[in-house]
């Protein structure tokens, strides 16, 4: 009997691909066999759904995990049976003899119209056998039990629970992108939000170890594990050291331009690793106007240095809007750690809300070689 139990993932996106959508699907599937491993029996497509086999037992811990799965828009829970109404009544039987009375619904849908039934007369046959045996009042507009019945390719599935997925596109479908990850807030949701897309993040983080704590180090290798919880394999993390390249901007470099430089430095490390791992663009967790750095101007400045398309998927959002994310994706316990920011190393006073592309070409030049190597050394 165990074996009937199932959750079926409904996507939704994904179904208007086109000729893509074997693509999409498949992936979609490779990612739920990753993050059902060791609690499903079988996973396979079914006519534009996913039908997982699952024990009794796991089928809560398995809906959990797959509330890690871009891609996937809700979940149902339930039983399989054969598409034939006899049968489907007999589950029926089953399910509400172990229910307490309250008004319910059923509503049955065919994927297939070769049925010698109707979805209409499925829902009265069924519906009767529940009110009528059971004492279950009907109640179309306000049930508190629903029963669905899909019926697809010779089965037919009872489902009774319906859980939210995350959405979006499997991770994978959209290529490889580099993070730029510090530990605050910002990057880790601004990753989140590209995987949510379908993109695989290559994470890079800066740290000015030993001259500021392992602390950003430490959790931005925590983040790095929360993250991967919604990637089929474990993320990749480049730890760069920056201080060398800090020393030196500081010693010929005005403070109120060195944030801007140190970004412009990232970006352009960013980018070496992006042709190595063959990624498409950079993103960032800038958020416009939030600090110093983030400005159009700066923005535009620091932008500059590089030849790939910069995203920046929370340009728009604001603070709140990005800590109640963070809540949601489970990487606010770890953002809130204090930590040293490696940006602020080397900086007196407020850096300059606006700089210039000119301004900062004519301190940046005379030193562009000399950082050049810096930046390979940091790579290696
Ligand atoms: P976050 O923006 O992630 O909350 P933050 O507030 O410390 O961190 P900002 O000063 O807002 O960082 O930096 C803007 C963006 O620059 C970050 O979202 C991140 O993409 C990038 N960035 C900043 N510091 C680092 C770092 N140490 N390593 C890698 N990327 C960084
Ligand atoms: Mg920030």
């Amino acid at each position: 009997m165990e074996e009937n139990t199932c959750i079926i993932a409904h996507y939704h996106e994904i179904a208007l691909k086109g000729k893509n959508r074997a693509f999409f699907e498949k992936a979609l599937l490779f990612n739920i066999k990753k993050q059902a491993h060791g609690l499903y029996i079988s996973a396979e497509r079914v006519s534009g759904r996913i039908v997982i086999y699952v024990k009794k037992e796991k089928r809560k811990e398995l809906a959990e995990r797959l509330g890690y799965v871009f891609g996937v828009h809700h979940i149902e829970i339930g039983v399989v049976t054969s598409a034939d109404a006899d049968a489907i009544k007999e589950k029926a039987r089953e399910i509400f003899s172990k229910k307490e009375k309250a008004p319910f619904r059923v509503s049955a849908s065919r994927a297939e119209k070769k049925y010698p039934f109707t979805s209409h007369d499925l829902e009265k046959e069924i519906g009767a056998v529940i009110h009528e045996e059971f004492g279950f009042p009907v109640s179309l507009e306000r049930p508190e039990i629903i029963l669905r019945i899909e019926v697809v390719e010779h089965k037919a599935y009872l489902l009774t629970e319906r859980v939210e997925g995350l959405g979006g596109l499997p991770v994978g479908v959209s290529g490889k992108v580099i993070v730029l990850l510090s530990s605050g807030f910002d990057s880790p949701i601004a990753s989140l939000l590209m995987m949510k897309r379908g993109c695989i993040p290559v994470l890079v983080h800066f740290h000015s170890y030993p001259y500021t704590s392992k602390d950003s180090l430490e959790n931005v290798r925590k983040l790095r594990d929360v993250i991967s919880e919604y990637s089929p394999t474990q993320l990749l993390l480049h730890e760069i050291p920056l201080s060398d390249i800090q020393q030196y901007i500081v010693t010929k470099a005005p403070s109120e331009f060195r944030i801007v430089l140190y970004r412009r430095w990232m970006l352009w490390i960013a980018e070496r690793i992006a042709e190595k791992e063959k990624a498409l663009v950079l993103v960032t967790g800038d958020s416009v106007g939030q600090v110093a750095s983030q400005t159009l101007e700066n923005i535009r400045t620091v932008s500059e240095i590089a030849t790939l398309p910069i995203l920046r998927p929370l340009a728009g959002l604001d603070k709140e809007e990005i800590i109640e994310r963070a809540k949601k994706y489970r990487t606010y316990d770890i953002s809130k750690l204090p930590y040293d920011d490696c940006c602020s190393l080397f900086v007196e006073g407020s850096p300059r809300t606006k700089t210039y592309i000119e301004e900062i070409k004519k301190i940046e030049d005379p030193l562009r070689k000399a950082l050049e190597e810096k930046a390979l050394k940091a790579l290696e």
